[in-house]
């Protein structure tokens, strides 16, 4: 016999998109209604990532429509379930990335859940564990699992706060794993969302810091961001000289480009680090590597435990993110606006702006 559990929903407001060629546009997504380890967030603010981007236009092959994009998710607690003991109502919460993993593989128990062997279920474009399309913060509420649930200081500008679900922990992860602090010259690539949280937390960790960006227009919020050191990368003659000056390299660039023209900046032991994700792939050449012991590594996101510890270190030395507020209705131009990198530094949509 087959047995098909009925999991209760509800319809909420969204805005979102029904094809990879379509402008987003309202749309009422269901919810299930609250488990007893489900928390209930009504969304305040949500951070817009390149990674929308990407996925609602399909430049990585294999998204779900309809597509309610957004993973820089805060708001206020407005139902807990009868076994969560951790969040209450009328507290701030934060939803990143993702929503749920395996729980039981070498990842997830290390608490590195974006690696889980078993595959994580992404916050939107990905499918739960009950078989369901997720759906991303562009909308007015989410029902979250408390495992995946942040805690969020009421002392930090909550709006300014969003990005760091995203933005905020994929650069923190590579800057702690690799150890980064005084001492090292870091090179972040490309000044948008996440390279000017790369900026903050570099500089936070004290490492002297050059901002490589191919907007000279940015020269003066790099500084003001705390980078000690700016170059515009389309300038050949700088970027000869940088050859084989920097430590660490962090890589935020979205769009496709050469890793060999950073690759070359690269001291002895040096190591980039690749956070951005381009349509394309780009090839290395063997000797940028073996001239001088380098690497080239990846990073995604980070695991829930490592996020809190990212969202508590930002509430110590408040920091947030540099934020433009927009209203939802205003989505299609903020995403033309980025591509563009016209962003200084991150769109966070005000989500009373979809009530
Ligand atoms: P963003 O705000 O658009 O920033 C990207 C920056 O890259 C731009 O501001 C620009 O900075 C630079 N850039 C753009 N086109 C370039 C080109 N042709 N050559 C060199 N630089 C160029 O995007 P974001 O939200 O920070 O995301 C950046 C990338 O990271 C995206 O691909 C996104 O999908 C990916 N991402 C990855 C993870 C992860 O876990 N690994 C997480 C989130 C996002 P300048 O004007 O300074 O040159
Ligand atoms: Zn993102
Ligand atoms: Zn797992």
């Amino acid at each position: 016999m087959l047995l098909i559990k009925i999991i209760p929903m509800k319809n909420v407001n969204a805005y979102g998109t029904p094809a990879a060629d379509a402008m987003l546009g309202p749309l009422s997504i269901e919810r299930r209604t609250v488990g007893p380890h489900d928390v209930q967030i009504e969304i305040l603010f949500c951070g817009v990532c390149h990674s929308d981007i990407h996925q609602a236009r399909n430049e990585w092959g294999g998204s779900i429509f309809p597509m309610v994009p957004g993973h820089e998710i805060v708001g206020r607690i407005t139902a807990v379930g009868d076994h969560v003991k951790d969040f209450k109502v009328g507290e701030l919460a934060g939803v990143g990335c993702l929503v749920d993993s395996c729980r039981t593989c070498v990842a997830c128990a290390a608490g590195e859940e974006q690696f889980c062997d078993n595959g994580m279920v992404g916050t939107y474009n990905s499918k739960g564990k009950d078989g369901l399309p997720t759906y991303g913060g562009y909308s007015t509420l989410i029902v979250v699992d408390e495992k995946f649930t942040l805690h969020v200081s009421d002392k930090l500008d909550l709006a300014g706060v969003a990005p760091l679900l995203c933005a905020g922990i994929t650069t923190y992860s590579p800057l702690r794993h690799w150890k980064i602090g005084k001492g090292h010259k870091v090179a972040v690539v490309g000044l948008g969302g996440l390279g000017h949280m790369g900026v903050k937390f570099a500089v936070a960790f004290g490492a002297d810091v050059t901002v490589l960006s191919t907007s000279a227009s940015k020269e003066a919020d790099a500084k003001q961001l705390g980078a000690h050191h700016f170059a515009v990368t389309k300038d050949a003659a700088v970027m000869k000289g940088l050859a084989g000056h920097f430590d660490f390299i962090l890589n935020t660039v979205s769009a496709n480009h050469d890793y060999n023209e950073y690759l070359q900046l690269l001291s002895m032991n040096g190591t980039m680090v690749v956070v951005g994700v381009p349509e394309k792939p780009s090839t290395v050449g063997a000797f940028n590597l073996i001239g001088k012991r380098r690497s080239l590594a990846g990073s995604l996101i980070g695991g829930i435990r490592e996020t809190q510890e990212m969202l508590d270190f930002c509430a110590e030395h408040n920091i947030v993110s540099d934020i433009e507020i927009i209203k939802m209705s205003e989505i299609n131009e903020a995403y033309e606006r980025i591509l563009r990198s016209d962003v200084r530094y991150r769109f966070v949509i005000d989500m009373a702006s979809l009530k």
